[in-house]
């Protein structure tokens, strides 16, 4: 509960009408796509740096918790109030400031929409290409805190390989820059790489610097149908084995195409059990050669139908497929347990195996897509927690499952992060040396551990 006299300075210093304690608003910003829920003390909405800093503050004094928040679509409960305070909302911060069309650079707020900003740098022939499938929503400072991924980055690379620089303030109130405008910068120590994925926990972004590549020419984005999941695995393996990096490499188990089949439009073979969606983009006279490349080494293995996207509008439309597969898969189990496990892309079907093998032994229905290009599958376990000890299952099932991805040399999370939903697995990734580290880094830039506390280390939850 926060004191009445605090209050009236959280709105003093942002105005009346960017704080509320309603109970409607409290219950928004209570969750994420995590579907758990922890009420807040109150609301605030920030509309620039200055504001951040006097909230922070005075949440570092009072230790009170704060919690930085964009839009709320985080998978592992990065944002959630599980210790009450603040909410801080970013979204109000939505300015792309600069796009520097000669440097190939831009600045921007952290509520700025992905998508937006996607298409805003397009109209002037620009890139900014991490697309996570939430970009129709998700903002940049969130893209930034959890270094979010999508099917482009198997080419392209991930959040952290393009924020140039960043304004920081940190729990005490202090602002401080990392980074800068240059695609060089060995100034110190990198901050920026330590704050990108930090999950909101080591201060809030207020400002970002972007770096942009020229926009391709031109993309082909095809949809193969396999009669089998192993033989998806292994055209996978095998384009990355032949050295070609396509552009996105996405692939749907026979789960995943059961729940998309209706109403996609697609007519997609009763024999299919697997989907590889595949782009490829460049200059446009490369791009046949490089199509015909990669449908000649995926043939062997088990191809049942290809089909190519002649237009941008058929593309998109296998896109919004992709796209959603997890508001589908939500619909029919909002229960279903979401996890981004990555493996070393040459481990992609000893993994698949080792789910199935999983899926069996717990007798939990699993349903796996994702990024199969850099190893990294969502896979879904479709519990019913209103069955009697499923939760106990599940759990067991998951402990297996990270095993198995550890065992791989893989790791437990490829994008979205630790949040509350993976912290009690973090040491089986993270040995606890290297967790004594972090969690030094954590203390020294957040001595009164008030920036969104019992994330990550999940002792301290
Ligand atoms: C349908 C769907 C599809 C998704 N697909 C993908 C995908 O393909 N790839 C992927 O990587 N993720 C995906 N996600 C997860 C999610 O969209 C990403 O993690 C995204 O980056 C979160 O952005 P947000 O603005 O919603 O952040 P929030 O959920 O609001 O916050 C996420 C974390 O960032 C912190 N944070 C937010 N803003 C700031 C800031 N300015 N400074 C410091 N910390 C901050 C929060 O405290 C929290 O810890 C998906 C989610 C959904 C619902």
């Amino acid at each position: 509960m926060i004191e009445d006299q605090i209050l009236h300075k959280l709105e003093e210093i942002v105005g009346s009408a960017n704080i509320s304690c309603e109970k409607a608003d409290k219950i928004t910003h209570s969750y994420d796509a995590t579907q758990q829920s922890y009420l807040p003390d109150v609301v605030v909405y920030a509309e620039n740096t200055a504001q951040v800093v006097n909230i922070v503050q005075l949440a570092n004094k009072e230790k009170i918790p704060i919690l930085p928040r964009g839009a709320g679509s985080g998978f592992t409960g990065g944002t959630l109030p599980v210790h009450g305070g603040i909410v801080l909302v970013l979204t109000r911060m939505n300015r792309i400031i600069d796009i520097d069309t000669d440097n190939l650079t831009a600045i921007v707020e952290p509520g700025v929409v992905t998508g937006q900003f996607q298409k805003a740098v397009e109209k002037l022939g620009l890139f900014y290409p991490p697309d996570p499938a939430s970009l129709a929503f998700s903002t940049l400072g969130g893209n930034v805190a959890e270094c979010a991924g999508g099917p482009r980055c198997v080419k392209y690379g991930v959040t952290k390989d393009y924020i140039l620089g960043l304004t920081i303030v940190t729990p005490t109130g202090d602002v401080i820059r990392t980074g800068g405008r240059t695609m060089k910068n060995v100034v110190g120590y990198d901050l920026t790489k330590l704050f990108v994925g930090s999950e909101g926990t080591l201060g809030i972004a207020t400002e970002i610097t972007l770096k942009l590549i020229p926009k391709p020419e031109a993309k082909k984005t095809m949809l193969v149908y396999f009669e089998t999941i192993d033989g998806a695995a292994q055209a996978v393996s095998n384009i990355i084995k032949n050295k070609i990096i396509p552009t996105t490499l996405e692939f749907l188990d026979a789960a995943t195409i059961d729940c998309v089949r209706q109403g996609s439009g697609l007519d997609i073979p009763q024999s299919c059990h697997a989907i590889l969606i595949i782009e490829v983009d460049g200059d446009a006279d490369i791009l046949d050669k490089q199509t015909r490349k990669i449908l000649e080494i995926v043939e062997p293995s088990g191809v049942i139908d290809t089909q190519i996207a002649h237009t941008h509008e058929e593309s998109e439309a296998i896109w919004s497929i992709r796209r959603n597969v997890s508001p589908s898969l939500r619909k029919i189990n909002p229960d279903k347990f979401n996890e981004d496990i990555v493996v070393p892309r040459s481990k992609v079907p000893d993994m698949i195996r080792a789910i199935e093998k999983i899926s069996k032994e717990f007798n939990v229905p699993i349903i796996n897509f994702g990024h199969a290009g850099d190893g990294n599958i969502h896979v879904n376990l479709m519990v019913d927690l209103k069955q009697n000890g499923m939760k106990e299952t599940a759990h067991k099932a998951l402990d297996k499952l990270f095993l198995a991805v550890v065992e791989m040399n893989g790791s437990i999370s490829g994008e979205h992060g630790i949040g509350i939903a993976k912290s009690p697995y973090l040491s089986m990734e993270v040995d606890e040396c290297t967790i004594s580290y972090m969690k030094t880094i954590k203390r020294i830039f957040d001595p009164n551990g008030i920036m969104n506390p019992g994330k990550i280390f999940s002792q301290d939850a």
